[in-house]
């Protein structure tokens, strides 16, 4: 792969979104390419000051009792996280108000109902990275779904954590993973494996489950979770 075809990939790379053979060839260029190194450094330091410069302050109270009451009785407008952001990278001074009742809508819910509760549910970011107690995990993570069953939850697995998403793995009394696997994916729970673990322990991705996706790195995964879709952190 050339650089320029690089180049043109880094953005959707770092967000997770290439196929798995686009996520290889970018990172066996990268792994000998420093200009394509200190490009995509670029990137990940802009996006961070970006994210800091959008980072939400803290109204007035009056303010915000103002806005509070426009809304009254109606409920939080939708997609405030991408609104808030979306305003943020536009912002002009005329638009200031309109910022405000963006980050508002995403750092001051008024409505609890809102809040949680709601179809969308909490959203957990489960941090696997040891393979010790995974059979004690599953089940953490299935009382945690019995007792919150609107909960989203996406298990990012790294270093010893991916082993039991190989196929044909299995606990420590011999019972294969697999059924515990595809009972939690049916209610939702979404598992992501580490490519840098996979290619640092020289294991072939095809080796992974089709129950769990690829992700470029479960620890840039993690982050990306909690900063860009309000992912709470758990670690199992
Ligand atoms: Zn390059």
């Amino acid at each position: 792969m050339k650089c320029t075809e690089v180049n043109r990939l880094l953005n959707p790379y770092i967000d997770g979104e290439l196929d798995l053979q686009n996520v290889l060839a970018v990172e066996a260029h990268l792994q000998e390419c420093p200009r394509c190194n200190a490009a995509i450094a670029g990137i990940q330091t802009m996006r961070t000051a970006i994210s800091r410069a959008c980072e939400p302050a803290k109204a007035p109270l009056r303010l915000r009792e103002a806005v509070q009451a426009q809304f009254a009785g109606t409920a939080a407008p939708r997609q405030a996280t991408s609104l808030s952001l979306g305003v943020c990278l536009a912002a002009a001074p005329g638009i200031a108000a309109l910022l405000i009742v963006g980050w508002l809508a995403l750092a001051q819910p008024w409505n609890a109902q809102s809040n949680a509760g709601t179809a969308q549910g909490t959203r957990i970011v489960y941090h696997l990275a040891g393979g010790n107690h995974v059979k004690a995990n599953l089940r953490t993570l299935k009382n945690h779904l019995d007792a919150e069953p609107n909960l989203q939850v996406v298990v990012v697995a790294h270093s010893d954590g991916i082993n039991f998403l190989l196929q044909g793995a299995k606990d420590t009394e011999g019972q294969p993973y697999i059924g515990a696997l595809r009972e939690l994916r049916a209610r939702g729970v979404e598992f992501r494996v580490c490519t840098n673990t996979l290619t640092r322990q020289q294991i072939d991705t095809r080796a992974v489950v089709p129950e769990a996706v690829l992700v470029p790195s479960g620890i840039a995964e993690i982050s990306r979770l909690q900063k860009r879709e309000g992912y709470t952190y758990l670690r199992l």
